[in-house]
């Protein structure tokens, strides 16, 4: 299924929670949404499920438009972050409860449903607990009830809003390869809400950043990681160091060293930030080598990787870099000369 999201516009009294949101999600595709808190996101999903109505904008899936269909004509499953079971109900009653409801034209047979709740209570991982209560389940095994419910319709698309959110990290790793493997399986096309920058990197094909009731950008993984199309982006993923530069004729200054910079190089003398990831940073080991002079402030060798605090000499800026494991590095106190492999260069704000 091909989602198709146009000038989505929502505001909650004076609040403008989403400001304009276009976005194309293609067939089978896993889209991760990964945003700030309050940036819009499970507004957007809301709004697609149909459980919010829009102020203006358009949705289409495969071409069809569904602005103003109801929630339940959508055919879509919809996984929250808190289990929301019905706890009166067994777990074979709540995977089936979404086809109990349907108008009984469109409503299975007894026996129907029953096959369809034990094969789907075997897909989950779950066959032998039909019988039990949510109460009478760890925290990983109602999400995967929760998900069995959401797929008992045969959903079109299914919209997760950090579902796995309060499960401890181990569970959680575990979950999240086993539903990639389960969206690839049933050629499912999915949006998923994520807090966790690792979690979406990993699940996703594509990432959308939002920032603002705005999509920041999208792009695949690999893409937002090492081509932020913008400083917000490059400041909301992962670890970078920022340094203050002046960008002129294409090239950034920093101190007395000169680095490319992705910037028209007649946007005349601007100031600006340059931001650069601990894995690029380059430690030479003579500080009359080419590079920043800074001084090694702390190693930290546990882990898989070595990071090491330095100091600017110019400036007192402190960046960190990261060296693989196993990697020569300097004592704390040696002065060294930091190069880039890569850095990525903004106008600073206000200029
Ligand atoms: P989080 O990661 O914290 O869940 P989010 O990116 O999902 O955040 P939303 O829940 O979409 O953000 O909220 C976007 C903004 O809209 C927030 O500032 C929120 O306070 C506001 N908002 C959301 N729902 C309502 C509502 N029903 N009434 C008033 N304001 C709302």
């Amino acid at each position: 299924m091909s989602i198709s999201i146009t000038g989505l516009v929502k505001s909650f009294g004076h609040y403008a929670a989403l400001r304009g949101v276009d976005l194309n999600v293609r067939p089978g595709e896993f889209l991760a949404l990964l945003g700030p808190s309050g940036s819009g996101k499970t507004t957007l999903l809301r709004i697609l499920s149909g459980l919010e109505a829009p102020d203006a904008g358009r949705l289409t899936i495969d071409g069809a438009d569904i602005s103003h269909q109801r929630a339940r004509d959508r055919q879509m499953g919809f996984v929250f972050q808190h289990y929301a079971l019905f706890r009166h109900m067994t777990v074979a009653e709540n995977v089936a409860f979404g086809l109990r409801v349907k108008p009984r034209a469109q409503r299975p047979a007894n026996a129907e449903i029953g096959e369809r709740v034990d094969s789907l209570l075997r897909l989950v991982q779950l066959e032998r607990m039909g019988d039990r209560y949510p109460a009478q389940l760890s925290g990983g095994q109602r999400q995967r009830v929760a998900l069995a419910r959401a797929l008992a319709i045969e959903p079109r698309v299914l919209l997760l809003d950090e579902p796995f959110g309060a499960l401890d990290a181990k569970v959680r790793k575990e979950l999240r390869r086993w539903l990639r493997g389960l969206h690839d399986e049933m050629g499912l096309t999915s949006i998923f809400v994520s807090h966790d920058q690792e979690e979406a990197l990993e699940l996703a094909d594509r990432v959308a950043v939002m920032s603002d009731g705005r999509i920041a950008q999208i792009g695949t993984p690999l893409e937002i990681y090492r081509n932020p199309a913008n400083a917000f982006v490059c400041e909301f993923l992962g670890n970078t160091n920022r340094l203050d530069c002046v960008i002129e004729n294409g090239r950034a200054a920093i101190g007395d060293q000169l680095f490319y910079a992705s910037v028209p190089a007649d946007a005349g003398r601007l100031r600006g930030i340059a931001y650069v990831r601990p894995e690029d940073c380059e430690l030479r080991p003579s500080a009359d080598a080419p590079g920043l002079k800074a001084k090694v402030v702390k190693v930290f060798a546990a882990g898989p990787t070595t990071r090491i605090e330095l100091r600017r000499l110019e400036s007192d800026e402190v960046i960190e870099a990261l060296l693989p494991h196993g990697a020569v590095a300097p004592q704390p106190g040696t002065e060294v000369a930091l190069g880039f492999r890569q850095l990525r260069v903004f106008p600073a704000p206000n200029t």
